[in-house]
């Protein structure tokens, strides 16, 4: 068979001082993984397991553009992130061995339609329409994991200048290890999966001509202008 149209590339992420990509495959978030997140959202934090949401590897753009205000919202927020990306087999791994997959890190932005995804959960619907959309898996040049393991490190974005979000890793209820284990008793994770490890308290929403700069002590800064509407 040839195909009736070729279909774009997956999207590449810069490796740090290497001239590599990480092409990306798939890309999962962990939903509420910072208790005071969770409070300002009104949600109580399940602890007997982690939960998740995925987007479409088409949804990732690269630190250093800009974020089209998307359709459909009228609140659109950011949600700072540390991201975990996967370079290597992992299935019904233990949490002792679930580092072993990890290729590295990289500061990363869930951006969220607030109203759209609260729209969801009011109705019991699933959150596509919230989080899965494009540009909204913003992230930034990965540090490989020789260089960078996470522990008590800062985590904090501010808009404009202005700080909005502020917590250390540490403060993360389930561990980079804990989430991997778990994630890998449901799907084969391989190379080219990213993590999105959940955002600290602090989401707000963002304007057109806003500047967004995330950093996580230790790796390269997110940063992203937001543009006009579509
Ligand atoms: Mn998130």
């Amino acid at each position: 068979m040839s195909p009736l149209f070729d279909l774009p590339a997956s999207p590449m992420i810069p490796v740090l001082e290497s001239g590599q990509g990480f092409p990306v495959r798939r890309i999962f978030c962990v939903g509420r993984n910072y208790a005071a997140h969770a409070e300002e959202m009104g949600n109580e934090v399940d602890r007997e397991a982690p939960f998740y949401f995925t987007k479409s590897a088409s949804t990732i753009c690269l630190s250093g553009t800009s974020v089209p205000y998307p359709p459909g919202t009228r609140d659109f927020h950011h949600e700072m992130e540390l991201v975990v990306a996967i370079a290597a087999p992992a299935f019904q791994v233990a949490r002792d061995d679930a580092m072993a997959p990890v290729f590295g890190y990289a500061a990363g932005l869930d951006m969220t339609r607030r109203d759209l995804q609260q729209k969801a959960k009011d109705k019991r619907r699933p959150w596509d329409l919230g989080k899965d959309f494009e540009n909204s898996a913003v992230i930034g040049p990965i540090t490989p994991a020789a260089q960078f393991t996470p522990r008590s490190q800062g985590i904090a974005m501010t808009c404009n200048g202005v700080l909005r979000q502020k917590a250390h890793l540490a403060e993360m209820i389930w561990s980079i290890p804990e989430i991997v284990a778990d994630l890998s008793l449901y799907y084969h994770l391989g190379a080219g999966d990213l993590i999105y490890s959940g955002t600290p308290a602090g989401v707000g929403p963002v304007s057109p001509g806003d500047v967004l700069q995330g950093v996580i002590d230790g790796l390269e800064p997110v940063e992203v202008t937001i543009g006009a509407p579509q």
